[in-house]
């Protein structure tokens, strides 16, 4: 193959959509990366696609764009491509796959972040446990559970929110435990970023011994709920908090699940090897694969 025909050759792209930062890359169809690039996430809606589209034409330099893959905060409808990210406040009914299949002339496939971070750690990860359960740990928290590779999905193809079930927590400052969707008890509400930030009034970077401990214990009782209710083979942490948080995080909420999990069989868990860019390789996935 000579250099032109590299350079004509088609690329996929995928796009992870967060809160405070893009990440868009270019991929080829052995998934390998050709380009990526960061920026911080525009407050208006306008800006936040005019960024999109300015990124997906550095990364895919004029060549042929065979798919796309994003992965963005929910709520969102996959099929329909209309997303509606709770951390992006004007991005509210955004008909994204249209948007973007117009613009660009190829498919675009969005997904949950967790769902797509799930898939990154099927794909890329290495990971091919057939129940596997990736949990992110950053600004939010929640998850994405892949059964044989495929991602479980509720009724009316509803993404599972798992940062909102009820925990049995143990908390400095009980009353600052409120959730944003309204409850006081959630699992989201102590372990997030946001929740750590509202709790103990700093990042989780800044929380002492005994601050961690605590999100820990809170950490090992949605560790046991999940692993009683979907008996996941693995679970994988991702995301800043849990990459913050480190081993000494997961061995210390690994040993408060094990505690408490009795009659079903305790699962493995371990942290991201993928670091950072877990949704931005599970984009790329689905730019690949496609999604159902
Ligand atoms: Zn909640």
């Amino acid at each position: 193959m000579t250099l032109s025909d590299q350079n004509d050759a088609a690329v996929y792209v995928g796009l992870d959509i967060g809160g405070t930062k893009f990440l868009v890359a270019s991929a080829d169809a052995q998934c390998r990366i050709l380009d990526r690039i960061q920026e911080p996430t525009p407050q208006s809606l306008d800006d936040g696609l005019n960024a999109l589209n300015r990124m997906i034409a550095l990364v895919s330099k004029g060549r042929k764009i065979t798919s796309m893959g994003a992965a963005i905060g929910g709520p969102l409808d996959w099929k329909k491509g209309i997303v509606s990210p709770l951390h992006q406040p004007e991005w509210r009914d955004v008909p994204l796959k249209t948007i973007m299949e117009e613009r660009w002339k190829s498919p675009f496939f969005v997904d949950v972040d967790t769902n797509v971070a799930a898939l990154g750690e099927y794909h890329f990860g290495d990971e091919r446990a057939p129940r596997f359960l990736y949990l992110t740990l950053s600004t939010g928290m929640g998850g994405g559970f892949l059964i044989d590779g495929k991602i479980f999905r509720g009724m009316d193809g509803g993404h599972p929110e798992i940062g909102h079930q009820s925990i049995n927590f143990q908390c400095s400052y009980p009353e600052r435990v409120v959730c944003e969707c309204g409850a006081g008890d959630c699992l989201e509400a102590l372990v997030s970023g946001n929740g750590i930030r509202r709790i103990y009034e700093k990042p989780a970077e800044k929380l002492s011994q005994q601050e961690w401990e605590e999100v820990a214990y809170n950490l090992g009782q949605g560790l046991r709920n999940l692993s009683a209710v979907y008996l996941p083979d693995v679970i994988v942490l991702g995301g800043g908090v849990a990459i913050g948080g480190g081993e000494p995080l997961l061995a210390a909420a690994v040993k408060q699940m094990e505690k408490r999990l009795h009659i079903v069989p305790a699962p493995q868990v371990r942290l991201s090897r993928l670091g950072h860019d877990t949704a931005l390789l599970g984009a790329i996935a689905i730019a690949l694969h496609g999604l159902d």
